[in-house]
């Protein structure tokens, strides 16, 4: 895509710190790290979001991520690292090329706010209804 940031990253267009790349996927460093070692996964071939990539896409960077974690968990000896892939502008997603974000958390380094929400006990009956609508969609 021409006007897309990350197409231009994989062209090397725009400069990046890359850590790892194979034949489908390209891993480099966030710019706005949320803590250091903040790294996404992106394909090479664009496609916007989850509902767009090809599964081999998929695939190929969810293995990568197997890879570059392993390297963030030698690299840094993080306490945890935290996978965030988020779909449509209602979720924030700003960059609408798919990427998946590898975000590693030191120890003694504050809570990662994506990492932690307030558990509310949910409705059953609403639960159950939606889990049934979600799952009459599967195809
Ligand atoms: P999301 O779309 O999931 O909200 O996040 C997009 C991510 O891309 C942000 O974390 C942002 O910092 C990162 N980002 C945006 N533009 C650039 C860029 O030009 N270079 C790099 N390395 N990261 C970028
Ligand atoms: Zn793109």
């Amino acid at each position: 895509m021409n006007d897309c940031i990350f197409c231009k990253i994989i062209q090397g267009e725009i400069p990046s710190v890359k850590v790892y790349e194979n034949d489908r996927v390209f891993a480099f460093e966030d710019i706005n790290p949320i803590a250091p070692g903040h790294t996404l996964i992106i394909p090479k071939v664009h496609a916007e979001n989850i509902w767009e990539i090809p599964e081999e896409d998929l695939a190929a960077i969810h293995v990568a991520s197997k890879k570059v974690a392993r390297a963030i968990r030698e690299a840094l000896d993080p306490i945890g690292v935290a996978a965030l892939q988020l779909n449509g502008r209602g979720v924030n997603q700003m960059v609408m090329h798919y990427h998946l974000h590898l975000v590693p958390r030191m120890a003694g380094s504050p809570e990662l706010s994506i990492t932690k929400w307030d558990l509310v006990p949910g409705d059953m009956a609403l639960i159950q209804q939606t889990g049934e609508k979600i799952a009459g969609a599967i195809r």
